[in-house]
């Protein structure tokens, strides 16, 4: 990487404010999964062994600037000191007095978590006033949180213009592993994209269209393409907005030879709650009055086939509901199919990585990202603004 990293400069005594991604899911308060927690712990275990000050801040949720109880981070700031042994102050505020008193009194190799950053309204709109008061805590600069470096915000790129700025071991991982399938990425190429943020995700499949060999679609973004192919689709989730743009990228794919396979069969239910009748119908009888809630057995049979033979994968969103039992044949199939490959595999997606954890597989796939919407960009061949702002080497 032509960026520094932790490992390029002196932190011995300094305070080192770090930027992670803490942002895990919860359930009723209590962490259901800290593996984000986890990804940050060679750089945080790194700084307090080489005896920084380690001043960490993170979002959890998206308080939208307000101070809210729900998500504050005392839960994190416990469970990140359960994992490295040592106990972790959280400060009432991100910033301010009281956050400046504790700092003043840390020892070298002392590891704090700041309060929610998203408390702040300054920090999404990378205010200038609340950046330098952010900056004004350390000495230098650690960006580690891999999942906001797609993010202008204060603490992913504001702060940088204010103190030396290198990435932690994580980011590094990141790119370095993502980078396999930007440069030169092994042939056939196959890219898998579900789920459900439709317009977010629309956008990267613009992008590989240009750059694999087929393109897979399943989940709630299937039905946006189904509409584009004139199927009646009954309740299914859409986003009416982009069918037009299905439609090009359909044409595109056409244009460039890209295999673009959607789905030719579905699983249907009144909704997610009413499962009283649950159907595998063709793709071009789907009732008016139900939901296509996960792709069907012939499709699950020509994704699988379709991805024989490939040396690259990148999936992203599952291929259905997979919460749900009755929903989650098509994602689990296709979480399998991928970790039987002798290929580079790649997943990114909060939800896609649950669903090859719950299904006990993600020891076969190559890398796993802490990042969906920021591996999406990285893949569309955006650079990545909080590692744009960190210091080349
Ligand atoms: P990721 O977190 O992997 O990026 P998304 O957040 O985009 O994925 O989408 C995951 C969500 O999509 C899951 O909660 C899943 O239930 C939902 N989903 C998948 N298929 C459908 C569908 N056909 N209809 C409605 N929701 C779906
Ligand atoms: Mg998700």
């Amino acid at each position: 990487m032509d960026k520094k990293t932790v490992k390029d400069i002196e932190v011995k005594g300094k305070k080192v404010l770090v930027r992670v991604d803490f942002n895990v899911p919860r359930d009723k308060g209590k962490i259901t999964d800290d593996t984000r927690i986890k990804a940050a712990l060679p750089t945080i275990n790194y700084l307090h062994e080489q005896g920084a000050k380690v001043i960490l801040v993170t979002h959890l949720g998206r308080p939208k600037g307000n101070v809210m109880d729900e998500f504050r981070l005392d839960e994190v700031a416990n469970r990140l000191g359960e994992l490295i042994g040592k106990k972790v102050i959280k400060t009432p505020e991100t910033v301010g007095e009281e956050t400046k008193n504790v700092i003043d009194n840390m020892e070298d190799g002392d590891v704090i978590l700041l309060e929610n950053v998203r408390f702040n309204p300054g920090e999404t709109k990378n205010d200038s006033e609340f950046t330098k008061e952010l900056a004004s805590l350390a000495e230098i600069y650690v960006n580690d949180a891999f999942g906001t470096a797609h993010r202008a915000h204060s603490s992913t790129t504001g702060v940088a213009e204010y103190l030396p700025a290198v990435a932690g071991f994580l980011l590094e991982k990141e790119l370095r592993e993502l980078s396999r399938a930007i440069d030169n990425p092994p042939k056939p190429y196959v890219a898998i994209i579900g789920g459900a943020k439709i317009s977010d995700k629309i956008g990267v499949i613009e992008n590989l269209v240009n750059k694999v060999d087929a393109l897979i679609i399943g989940g709630g973004m299937a039905n946006t393409f189904l509409k584009a192919k004139n199927y009646k689709i009954g309740k299914s989730l859409l986003e009416e907005s982009k069918v037009q743009l299905a439609t090009e990228l359909i044409q595109k794919a056409k244009e460039k030879g890209v295999k673009l396979l959607t789905p030719i069969d579905a699983v249907v239910a009144n909704s997610i709650e009413d499962r009283s009748e649950i159907l595998n119908v063709s793709i071009d009888s789907i009732p008016s009055d139900k939901m296509v809630l996960d792709i069907g057995q012939d499709t699950i049979d020509l994704y699988t086939k379709s991805l024989e033979g490939a040396k690259l994968v990148f999936w992203n969103g599952p291929m259905g509901v997979f919460e749900v039992e009755e929903f989650s044949k098509g994602t689990k199939a296709i979480a399998q199919k991928v970790a039987s490959l002798d290929a580079i595999s790649i997943i990114g997606g909060g939800d896609s990585v649950a669903a090859v954890k719950q299904a006990g597989l993600d020891g076969n796939i190559t890398h796993i990202s802490t990042g969906g919407g920021a591996s999406l960009e990285f893949l569309e061949g955006k650079e990545l603004p909080g590692v744009k702002i960190l210091n080349d080497k």
